[in-house]
């Protein structure tokens, strides 16, 4: 038999949950391009995207996924011939690193492994020996396959205390809206997200947020097409300009939705929800791991852990198999487990993550668990026990 008919919980780092208010929100005919409620709407979402970001500065939204607005920045930063520097903790930075490479960028990665955090005396050991020839350091705030966490802040003082000139670019494609993140504060000048994970809007919108002193160094950067030129979509003057072309209608009602949600709950209090339930996913494993050693979190420290997603191993074919349970005996999909071993090796089947990112709460996260768990013992897989009083008591404790 299989327990899955009921309202079905999407856990995988994204896209996320699609709130139903952001779902209604968006539930309606063509609106006209030109005047009326649409270009009037838009006009005030600008003050609250720079809130979730912590920025005064600019913002630029595209027709995009992660991986385009990837390349937003990329255009908009470099020239060819420039030379870049990519710290690189899990999957998504690499990733990154190939897409500034193939526009004939040189760049330079620092490669920390796949659950291992960055390595600040690496880091300024590359940036001391580069003469600041460096134009951009490019990092993951939350890398979405190891769930490792880079402590910007940091970054940012050691870029300082070598005095490198280098603008500071971040992906927090996994992270905004979940984990602490203060653009300004913490002196990053680029900034990339996209709309289908704490955003909690359908994959579609790509964000941009730059600095002023971004802006400046790179009005001369001669990869910049007028499609992916940001300076046009932040000083936008007619509604077209915004989007180089006709508008995301219907996920820009989307987004206001979700930002009115994001005002509501307050970004502290969003931050803490996803801390929270991100500490409730790590009791429950290290329960769990307590009586099995093939079950373990992937990032050891929980100071270097994203509060988003939740990457673990759990012995292949394990994984897989407890994955396929919850989907369709439980109605929950957790992820995969995403560049750890490729999908032809048998180890392949030993990784899983859960999300809890965006529009989550206690019920979602402690019943994504317990479905887990019901998995694990239908499926004879060994662990712990208490995993589930665990969870229940980090909720019960921090409420
Ligand atoms: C999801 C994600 C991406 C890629 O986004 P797409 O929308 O799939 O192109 C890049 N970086 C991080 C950190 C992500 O979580």
């Amino acid at each position: 038999m299989s327990l899955a008919h009921g309202r079905p919980y999407l856990a995988i780092p994204g896209p996320s949950v699609m709130p139903d208010r952001v779902l209604a929100a968006m539930h309606r005919a063509a609106p006209n391009i030109y005047e009326g409620k649409l270009p009037d709407m838009v006009e005030t979402l600008w003050p609250d995207l720079r809130r979730v970001a912590g920025t005064t500065q600019n913002v630029a939204l595209y027709i995009a996924n992660g991986h385009g607005v990837w390349e937003a920045a990329n255009m908009n930063l470099f020239s060819r011939g420039d030379r870049a520097l990519v710290l690189a903790t899990g999957r998504f930075g690499l990733s990154w690193a190939e897409s500034v490479r193939a526009l004939g960028v040189t760049v330079d990665v620092l490669d920390f492994g796949k659950s291992s955090p960055v390595d600040f005396d690496r880091v300024e050991t590359a940036l001391r020996a580069d003469g600041g020839a460096y134009k951009a350091v490019l990092c993951t705030h939350v890398d979405t396959a190891s769930t490792v966490r880079t402590d910007v802040p940091r970054l940012r003082e050691v870029m300082d205390a070598v005095g490198h000139p280098a603008l500071l670019a971040v992906d927090c494609i996994a992270s905004m809206a979940c984990d602490e993140f203060h653009m300004d504060a913490w002196g990053v000048d680029v900034v990339v997200a996209a709309s289908q994970k704490g955003l909690m809007v359908p994959p579609g919108i790509g964000f941009v947020w730059f600095s002023q002193k971004a802006r400046e160094r790179c009005r001369t950067s001669d990869l910049r097409t007028p499609y992916w030129d940001w300076a046009p979509r932040a000083d936008a003057t007619e509604f077209w300009q915004y989007w180089n072309g006709t508008a995301p209608t219907h996920h820009l009602f989307g987004l206001r939705e979700s930002l009115d949600m994001l005002a509501e709950e307050g970004m502290p209090a969003v931050w803490k929800r996803h801390e929270v339930l991100a500490r409730t996913v790590w009791a429950a494993f290290d329960a769990w791991g307590a009586g099995s050693p093939d079950i373990a979190l992937n990032v050891a420290d929980p100071a270097h852990r994203g509060r988003s997603v939740t990457a673990a191993r759990m012995g292949a074919p394990h994984a897989t198999r407890l994955r396929e349970w919850t989907e369709h005996k439980g109605g929950v999909t957790l992820g995969i487990g995403l560049g750890m071993a490729a999908p032809s090796e048998p180890a392949y089947h030993g990784f899983l993550r859960v999300a809890h990112m965006g529009h989550v709460n206690a019920h979602m996260t402690l019943g994504a668990l317990a479905v887990m768990e019901a998995g694990m013992v239908s499926l004879n897989i060994p662990h712990g026990q208490g995993a589930l009083a665990a969870a229940a008591r980090v909720v019960g404790s921090a409420v």
